[in-house]
């Protein structure tokens, strides 16, 4: 990806402190991409390991991309406008190579689907960020930019990500 393109490139920040748990994210993803409310299949997910610890938890569009390196069969490739993992179902053979090589573990199989599902940023308009405003929360936010530096502060398994926000939230003792 050229200099210029990664600054166009477009990124879905969360604030999980902000996450109310409603789950219109979920519900406005699997809406836009598979036209039926199936929060499984939804790009992003909120994992609540925790009680009341609320973690949105997407792609992270990592400048490396390990996913895309480690598909051996062409299935993933990079939206070069946004920055999007793109993936290509037919090629997908659900081998779980993207997944073990996430450092988020943000690739999800669906069995029913007969392949991965990764954000693809709604192609420039994420639909759950829209919703999450409208509803008050702007738990995610679209920014734009080079987050190259920042970018690994968010790209960690939701185990992590949890145990970080509860510690935030109540301290030591609870985290
Ligand atoms: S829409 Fe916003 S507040 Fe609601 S669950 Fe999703 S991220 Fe959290
Ligand atoms: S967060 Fe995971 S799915 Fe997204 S680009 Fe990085 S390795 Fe790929």
């Amino acid at each position: 990806m050229s200099d210029n393109a990664t600054k166009e490139r477009i990124w879905i920040l969360i604030t999980p402190d902000k996450c109310s748990g409603c789950r219109l994210c979920e519900i406005a993803c699997s809406l836009e991409h598979e036209g039926i409310i199936w929060p499984e299949a939804s790009r992003i997910r909120i994992y609540e390991l925790l009680p009341g610890v609320n973690v949105p938890h997407t792609c992270v569009q990592c400048p490396d991309y390990p996913c895309v390196e480690a598909c051996n069969f062409d299935a993933l490739g990079v939206n070069e406008r946004t920055g999007a993992v793109l993936v290509n179902e037919d090629n997908c053979t659900e081998c779980g190579a993207c997944f073990l090589a996430c450092p988020g573990n943000v690739p999800r199989i669906l069995p029913s689907k007969r392949s991965v599902v990764i954000c693809d940023l709604c192609g420039g308009n994420p639909k759950c960020v829209e919703v999450c405003h409208e509803a008050g929360h702007d738990a995610l936010t679209l920014v734009k930019g080079d987050y190259r530096s920042i970018y690994r502060t968010f790209a960690k398994d939701p185990v992590e990500k949890s145990e970080e926000l509860s510690r935030k939230m109540y301290g030591e003792l609870l985290g």
